[in-house]
């Protein structure tokens, strides 16, 4: 399988579609998952192209992981979240659904169950808000 240059996150970071952009650096951006499995859900997509972590260059993903673990202190603070949790598909047979290499981030709170990957729309008033939290929780740091 190669890489699909027209996939939705490949028109993200090239600003040809929307997204409810947290923050950027040189190698990754992260975006809010218009289906979020719990308040706070983010994206963290690198900028290099791959499909997933099995075509992934290796000095890519040693380069993006400083900012999987920023983004996840910042969902973390903002949510006052108890944990965090991290999830990342590898082809269809895996879950994958957008192929493009990206790291779920999810608040989680103790004894509060995640709703189904892929799932319902959130309004975009409450990611806008949402967006506004990790942004705050980003600025502190
Ligand atoms: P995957 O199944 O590939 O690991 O996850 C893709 C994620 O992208 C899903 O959680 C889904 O809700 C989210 N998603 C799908 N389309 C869009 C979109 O257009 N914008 C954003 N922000 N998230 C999307």
């Amino acid at each position: 399988m190669s890489y699909d240059p027209d996939n939705i996150f490949a028109k993200i970071l090239s600003g040809d579609f929307p997204a409810h952009k947290v923050y950027e650096d040189d190698v990754a951006i992260a975006i809010l998952d218009i289906m979020p499995q719990a308040a706070g859900h983010t994206l963290v997509i690198p900028k290099a192209a791959s499909r997933n972590l099995l075509d992934a260059d290796a000095n890519d993903l040693a380069q993006m992981m400083p900012t999987v673990q920023k983004i996840a202190h910042a969902v973390k603070t903002a949510f006052a979240a108890d944990g965090v949790h991290l999830q990342q598909f590898n082809e269809a047979a895996a879950g994958q659904t957008v192929f493009h290499l990206h790291f779920h981030v999810i608040p989680r709170h103790d004894g509060v169950a995640v709703k189904p990957h892929s799932g319902d729309m959130e309004d975009q008033d409450v990611l806008v808000a949402h967006a506004e939290k990790i942004k705050a929780a980003l600025a502190k740091t």
